[in-house]
């Protein structure tokens, strides 16, 4: 028995967490502005408004949109100031505009029907971690909207671990800092982040799905465009003249490797991946994704690009291609690997709210990969948000509440462990 076990929880995730998936957060890819939608500011206003409430003096929503606050110690040892993150933008590709969350209470198994479109069902095959919810109470949507559990999860469990912190200064902590970060589902979450005004050693992004599960590790990723040029002749008069750009173009997505796609591969294999192709006969251009769980492995799949458009430019003599790769974000391990007890507390904080801990990686970006190479290490906890993007979303009471104690935990065990 440790003393921390002896902590007995109350929570109001679930009372926020209702209360925020209401408010309308939708990013737009499309907006320059930041954030991307002004919508976003109504629940960074909330936020600041709730956090200033339970006494934290320096909650506030800046002009770009993120809410920063600080739990101050309680302890006079010198602690590492540590961070918890979510975003506060739900994704473009579902609507988030009126959303009607249900409650179903002691889940017993089986499907779940959404009430406004019958057709929706959240099957149990579909979704293997319900078979985990057992007794628990699942929140849905009505079956039109999205649900935002991705990410209003996350930020309901921090502001719950802030409400609980505060109530408790028997409980020893250093200072924490809380961010709430807009747009991070069109990829800008942390573009306008301030962090040294942040001030934080380490952080924690609280925006993975299972509970229990902590991830280190995500994709690199870079991004490739392909730019073509033909040559252009009249249709009639073409023979032995004529190269079609976007005839090239179409040559070398047909030739991509089909074993290395999205939609063949899973775990730590990487790919090659097209996302948008535009041209006429003189011109065409071609984006692509590159994905890869190692800087050698991206390598490689841009070598392997090149030689797929040289040779297809073989059989073209006179039409021209150039691959630009730009870097979107890197593997977060590459600098989190250097301060391995943050991911060791995690697993510590997991364990002490009776979970079992899982290390794991993510096939994508979060803000915590692009905050790890500013400077701030930032894996990712679980928040219990499952089928995400998606109308058929769902999120458990007692997944939040476990992580809203992971982070009560977090906040202990840096405190312990400095000295
Ligand atoms: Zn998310």
């Amino acid at each position: 028995m440790t003393a921390t076990s002896a902590i007995s929880f109350t929570h109001d995730v679930t009372e926020r967490f209702l209360r925020y998936v209401v408010i309308d957060t939708q990013s737009d890819p499309a907006s320059p502005s930041c954030p991307s939608t002004a919508k976003q500011k109504d629940l960074g206003a909330l936020l600041a408004r709730e956090l200033q409430a339970l006494g934290l003096a320096d909650a506030h929503l800046d002009e770009h949109g993120y809410v920063y606050a600080t739990i101050p110690a309680t302890t006079d040892r010198p602690v590492p100031v540590i961070c918890f993150c979510s975003h506060m933008d739900t994704s473009p590709d579902c609507s988030g505009a009126d959303v009607k969350p249900q409650i179903i209470r002691n889940y017993q198994g089986g499907d779940i029907v959404l009430p406004a479109d019958k057709t929706l069902v959240i099957r149990a095959k579909d979704n293997p971690a319900l078979a985990d919810q057992i007794g628990h109470d699942i929140i849905t949507t009505d079956g039109t909207t999205l649900l935002g559990a991705d990410n209003k999860a996350g930020i309901a469990e921090i502001m719950d671990a802030a409400r609980f912190l505060i109530a408790n200064p028997d409980i020893r902590h250093g200072a924490i800092k809380i961010l709430f970060t807009p747009d991070e589902e069109i990829g800008r979450g942390v573009d306008k982040v301030d962090l040294k005004k942040l001030g934080a050693d380490f952080a924690y992004t609280m925006d993975g799905e299972t509970a229990g599960h902590i991830e280190d590790e995500t994709f690199s990723a870079d991004a490739a465009v392909i730019s073509i040029t033909g040559v252009a002749a009249h249709p009639g008069f073409a023979k032995g003249k004529m190269e079609h750009a976007i005839k090239i173009a179409a040559e070398i997505v047909a030739r991509l490797p089909k074993d290395a796609a999205p939609e063949t591969t899973e775990g730590k294999q990487g790919f090659l991946h097209p996302t948008g192709i535009s041209g006429a006969l003189e011109q065409a251009t071609l984006s692509l994704i590159v994905r890869d769980f190692t800087d050698d492995g991206l390598r490689e799949k841009e070598a392997l690009l090149q030689s797929i458009v040289d040779d297809v430019l073989a059989s073209y003599p006179h039409s021209t291609a150039s691959i630009a790769i730009s870097q979107q974000y890197r593997n977060m391990k590459q600098v989190i690997d250097q301060h391995p007890h943050g991911v060791d507390y995690a697993v510590e904080a997991i364990r002490r709210t009776g979970l079992t801990p899982v290390r794991g990686s993510i096939r994508g970006g979060t803000d915590g990969s692009r905050l790890s190479f500013m400077g701030l290490p930032c894996p990712n906890i679980f928040a219990g948000e499952h089928a995400f993007h998606g109308r058929t979303e769902w999120v458990s009471v007692q997944d939040m509440e476990k992580a809203a104690e992971t982070i009560v935990h977090l906040a202990m065990i840096w405190e312990e462990r400095s000295t």
